[in-house]
């Protein structure tokens, strides 16, 4: 008798985790998902006022409309992007699109404190949205223009989200878990967005099965493309650094190859440039004082100058054919994991260009500048292997 029942809220139909009470079957697989559940009486507010303080760069830019053409046409979409790479922000467009037609829209995650920094990223950007966090402990109110939950609460939400983006889908506990993955697909009423900086090999291939899905690739425009994985060259002394720094300018120069050194401080941009100008040509400063910094830009583009010292004020902007970067004083703290993969990320971008280098000058090793590292090749081995 107890094949034929099937579990309505994780779809369990395995004899094993069926239990029996008053001679009535029930579902031991997904016992302590209990709770009340989301109502249908919830209206979308469609007044919403998009507020991104940041520019996107012209592949988030380029994948974000992608994923909004996507949706239109009904799709269910897996963006892979490395860490650091920006990956909520390509959602916000589609985000906002599905806010303005009062569909409603829900952003799971495994981890609860992750959902609580989502909420308020949220609410930042769409200021006049009622974004709500749900997660264990925190679930009186659970309806919301935005819902950002745990995966666990999923089971409040029975065909729900026109739009339910799922992040981190190879993060514990969701990975392998296969009653929050049916939850997940029992609370979806449109379409889903997966997103992952690590997707499975076996994630891929299950949802390349169906002909329809559509997977997506940040930093990998062209596919197999990897990204430059950088060096640590460790200079204990400011003498040191520049000395390394003024031979890498001329070897750079003597192979035509443009260079961006990042430095922490506005300061720190000027001051170095002082210093160098002494010793090499063609370069100059750039941060976020320079009044003509669209000019100085257009000056690197075409060559004049050959190497640009700049604070992060160029971190997300500029695509150069063979660029190389330094990261002067690697070690500031500034520059955290997210940091270095987004200024890494400015090399290798141009088809036929793809190899560069990236360099972390530094006093020493930090845990950023390591997991920044294994993080891109993390990357890099992925899409070796999977696309
Ligand atoms: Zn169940």
């Amino acid at each position: 008798m107890s094949r034929f029942f099937v579990c309505e809220l994780c779809g369990n139909d395995d004899p094993k985790y069926i239990g029996y009470k008053n001679g009535l079957p029930y579902c031991r697989r997904c016992i302590s998902f209990n709770g009340h559940e989301a109502s249908d009486d919830y209206n979308v507010n469609t007044n919403i006022n998009l507020n991104i303080k940041y520019n996107l760069t012209k592949e988030q830019e380029r994948i974000s409309n992608e994923i909004l053409n996507n949706y239109k046409k009904n799709k269910n979409q897996l963006v892979y992007a490395v860490c650091g790479a920006g990956k909520t922000e390509l959602v916000f467009k589609l985000i906002a699109f599905c806010l303005d037609k009062s569909l409603r829209v829900g952003f799971a995650i495994p981890r609860k404190d992750v959902v609580i920094e989502l909420a308020r990223r949220f609410q930042n950007s769409f200021q006049n949205c009622n974004v709500i966090a749900v997660y264990g402990g925190n679930t009186t109110v659970i309806e919301g223009d935005i819902t950002c939950l745990t995966t666990h609460q999923l089971y409040r939400y029975k065909k729900y989200f026109d739009l339910l983006i799922l992040d981190e889908i190879d993060a514990f506990p969701y990975k392998d878990n296969i009653v929050l993955n049916n939850l997940f697909k029992r609370s979806i009423k449109g379409n889903y967005v997966l997103m992952s900086a690590t997707p499975s090999k076996r994630l891929i291939e299950e949802f390349k099965y169906n002909k329809d899905n559509i997977i997506l690739t940040l930093y990998t425009r062209y596919h197999m493309q990897k990204i430059p994985v950088p060096r640590i060259v460790i200079c204990p002394t400011t003498l040191l650094k520049l000395i390394y720094l003024i031979k890498k300018i001329k070897e750079y120069q003597s192979v035509n190859k443009p260079l961006l050194i990042f430095v922490p401080t506005i300061y720190l941009s000027k001051y170095l440039y002082n210093i160098l100008k002494n010793f090499t040509k063609f370069g100059y400063f750039i941060n976020s004082k320079s009044n003509n910094r669209n000019n100085i830009i257009d000056k690197f583009r075409n060559g004049e100058y050959k190497y640009l010292i700049s604070t992060a004020v160029l971190e997300r902007g500029v695509t150069l054919k063979n660029l190389q970067v330094i990261i002067f004083m690697a070690d500031n703290n500034i520059y955290n994991e997210s940091a270095l993969i987004q200024i890494s990320g400015r090399v290798g971008r141009v088809i036929n260009y793809t190899n560069g280098e990236v360099i972390y000058l530094s006093d020493k090793k930090t845990k950023d500048m390591v997991s920044s590292i294994k993080k891109i090749d993390e990357a890099n081995t992925h899409l070796q292997n999977l696309l």
